[in-house]
């Protein structure tokens, strides 16, 4: 299993980056927390509602 180097944000074979130098830890990258996957849907979802419904107003209002 590749490790990551968080300095150069490659993975690295071994236990030494060779970009870098650095020492890299056995650490498990983290996938982008599902709570701002959510927050980032619902922002698009809501986002797209509001534009929905000014396009509607500006439709139908009366001049
Ligand atoms: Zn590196």
């Amino acid at each position: 299993m590749a490790q990551w180097c968080e300095t150069c944000d490659r993975p690295v074979e071994g236990d030494v980056c060779e970009v870098c130098g650095n020492e890299v830890h056995e650490e498990v990258r983290e996938p982008m927390p599902w709570m701002w996957r959510f927050f980032i849907v619902s922002s698009v979802i809501y986002l797209g509602w509001r534009l929905y419904q000014l396009i509607s107003w500006l439709s139908h209002r009366r001049f």
